[in-house]
């Protein structure tokens, strides 16, 4: 018996005969069967090529045809993991703001084997910015990787700062709210695969993105939903 790290209830992990013949590597599992089906898995032939969101096929969605119009150079594509769907809201919202880090494990096996399917030279972390980073005392996005990963994407406070002094309308204005830290690699010839926990409006992704598409040779994303 094993204690789900989502429900807290007990649950077993059966062997099937057809598992054992199959000689894949046996998965200890963290959470019980009922949490996992709440989950849903976004697959890739049913995802939009653009931002992988979870649809009918892999046609470009009206969120990404109206992004294209921005950044018209840019060939995006985001691969999720989940739906956004409530559960999966609410386990974020555990993880990050009631600070139920057992949870992140959970993420961290599910993130790790999608990572290893993509082919990059740095994985990129979005920041949070200082004051999140006080209250909350972890990056969120750091907590579900299990691998090496880079932080020269920084935060630029000071914009949040200003924009919190403006309104609605101005705030949509672009401000760039990143910034490269003096120690960024050279990343000429190098593909960069940003990584961040969820994509809602694409909008962080996209400034991280802007920032380094003109120094890589490519850069990637995915995010742990959508
Ligand atoms: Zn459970
Ligand atoms: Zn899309």
């Amino acid at each position: 018996m094993r204690n789900c790290k989502i429900c807290q209830n007990d649950f077993s992990q059966k062997l099937t005969l057809a598992f054992i013949v199959s000689f894949k590597p046996y998965e200890k599992q963290q959470i019980c069967r009922n949490c996992r089906e709440q989950f849903e898995v976004i697959q890739a032939s049913t995802a939009c090529e653009g931002c992988g969101r979870d649809q009918e096929n892999q046609k470009c969605c009206p969120d990404c045809k109206k992004w294209r119009l921005i950044y018209p150079s840019y060939d995006f594509q985001n691969q999720a993991l989940f739906v956004y769907n409530d559960f999966m809201k609410e386990s974020i919202k555990n993880y990050k703001f009631n600070g139920d880090y057992q949870l992140r494990t959970v993420f961290q096996t599910a993130l790790k084997k999608k990572i290893e399917t993509i082919y990059f030279d740095y994985l990129v972390v979005i920041p949070v910015d200082s004051e999140t980073m006080s209250s909350r005392g972890f990056n969120q996005v750091c907590g579900l990787l299990t691998m090496k990963h880079s932080h020269f994407v920084k935060r630029n406070d000071t914009v949040k700062e200003k924009q919190s002094h403006k309104n609605r309308h101005q705030r949509l204005e672009l401000v760039q709210p990143f910034t490269l830290s003096s120690d960024c690699p050279d990343l000429t010839d190098k593909v960069v695969l940003v990584v961040d926990d969820i994509y809602t409006t694409g909008r962080t992704l996209f400034y991280a993105i802007d920032l380094l598409a003109s120094r890589a040779k490519c850069v990637k994303s995915i995010t742990l939903a959508r």
